[in-house]
């Protein structure tokens, strides 16, 4: 950081202004928390968006919109709108990016308050999207906002982004303005990405994923009569019994050096999602009496940083291979669905160190360094994009998150304000 005491009074006098704000940055997430933007489909997208851009543009940023034509999804009925809102720094800084996803997942069942309403109550904030992550964009806007007003010097560019699509896989979003620039340097060099993983943890990574659908085949015939035929259904029972054998303790005994939480987590792991054997029911709920020809699994593999993902895809058809040669009968197809490489950021890198430094400052602790089991936009933001620097942070507990009544405290939306107005400051300040 610049010098010491003009640090430290810097510091000190934009805690006074974010503190000043609380009321503002509730009200800021209740209005957010009011745009449905439901994912899928894609509800409300727009007008969220401009809300964002509109009140950037009041501020002094330059406001673009994208808009992701042809991206799954899109269409006129449900545009996927980003807005991405720049303020040029006054010299040669580095530019300090935060990107928050305005997609929010269905509300389910279970809530006691109304989901889009904006409740608050208790020293929190209710509704779907206020952990993840209305709230944690709410504070990225107060924090940035607050560092202009405190008078701070701010050699670099500070930029703020409202993506959709993050709870679909992103490619509407954050997937589709990395592989146009808008996640590379020198636009940007430093990104925080206020997900809820609590705040005071820092997060510099997530495991990768490969979807796959594995399918086996037999042979229909009468219900009555099965040796005429070929089970398919028994064919794939002998998939998952050569996963339980072989497949899983090998998964278990594999531990990663990525902090990964939960810590089950840092091991590799399989969840069998779903399987669909057999003929459909007939109406009435009627089984067909037959041999099923046909049976289809669906395996999320969870895959960590020390793995590779062809060794994973080999190390699956390395056992249907053997079946194909040991089980009389045995033939499947292995169909890909969805794959993301993991990733990890320098923990020693500038943005995990000046927010770690940052949440020692404002919380009085030193952060814990994490990865999230499941993936996030920072894997378009590595792998499209080639930024390396960039951290997932925010006031969100991470176990809300998808949950019926959903909230955020107010005190961690105002103590993350300060740990993102903090670490950005020092940030814009370093040499390019
Ligand atoms: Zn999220």
């Amino acid at each position: 950081m610049p010098n010491d005491i003009a640090a430290t009074d810097m510091a000190e006098s934009l805690f006074e202004v974010i503190d000043a704000r609380r009321d503002e940055l509730v009200a800021l997430t209740c209005e957010l928390i009011r745009f449905p933007t439901i994912n899928p489909p894609g509800e409300a997208y727009q007008p969220c968006a401009e809300f964002i851009g509109r009140r950037l543009q009041a501020r002094g940023f330059a406001v673009q919109y994208v808009r992701a034509l042809g991206a799954p999804g899109d269409s006129d009925n449900y545009p996927r709108i980003n807005v991405i809102a720049r303020r040029e720094g006054s010299g040669a800084g580095p530019c300090v990016h935060f990107n928050s996803h305005i997609d929010v997942v269905q509300t389910g069942s279970g809530w006691t308050v109304d989901p889009f309403a904006g409740v608050v109550r208790d020293g929190k904030v209710f509704g779907r999207g206020a952990c993840d992550m209305k709230g944690g964009l709410a504070a990225s806007i107060i924090a940035v906002e607050a560092l202009i007003d405190s008078g701070a010097r701010l050699p670099g560019a500070l930029e703020i982004s409202g993506t959709v699509d993050e709870e679909s896989g992103g490619y509407g979003g954050v997937h589709h303005l990395a592989e146009r620039g808008w996640f590379s340097p020198p636009q940007v060099n430093h990104v925080i990405i206020p997900e809820p993983l609590n705040v005071d943890r820092v997060c510099i990574g997530h495991r990768g994923v490969w979807w796959a659908e594995i399918e086996t085949h037999g042979r229909i015939a009468h219900g009555s009569m099965p040796f005429l035929g070929d089970c398919a259904v028994r064919h794939m029972h002998a998939v998952i019994e050569r996963f339980e054998r072989e497949l899983y303790p090998k998964l278990a005994a594999r531990r990663t050096d990525m902090p990964v939480v939960p810590s089950g987590a840092r091991s590799s792991t399989l969840n069998i999602n779903s399987i669909h054997g057999g003929q459909a029911e007939q109406q009435g709920g009627y089984p067909a009496p037959c041999v099923p020809d046909s049976c289809r699994m669906v395996i999320d593999r969870r895959l960590l940083i020390e793995e590779s993902i062809d060794g994973v895809k080999a190390e699956v058809v390395e056992l249907l291979e053997q079946l194909v040669r040991e089980r009389a009968g045995f033939r499947y197809r292995l169909r890909d669905i969805f794959e993301v490489i993991p990733t990890m950021a320098d923990r020693n890198g500038p943005v995990a160190r000046h927010t770690a430094a940052a949440i020692l400052r404002v919380l009085g602790r030193a952060p814990e360094f994490i990865c999230s089991p499941g993936t996030y936009d920072q894997k378009h933001i590595d792998r499209v994009g080639k930024l390396k620097d960039c951290i997932a942070y925010g006031p969100g507990i991470l176990d809300l998150a998808h949950q019926p009544d959903e909230y955020v405290v107010i005190d961690d939306m105002v103590a993350s304000a300060k740990v993102m107005a903090l670490a950005a400051w020092s940030l814009v300040n370093q040499r390019a």
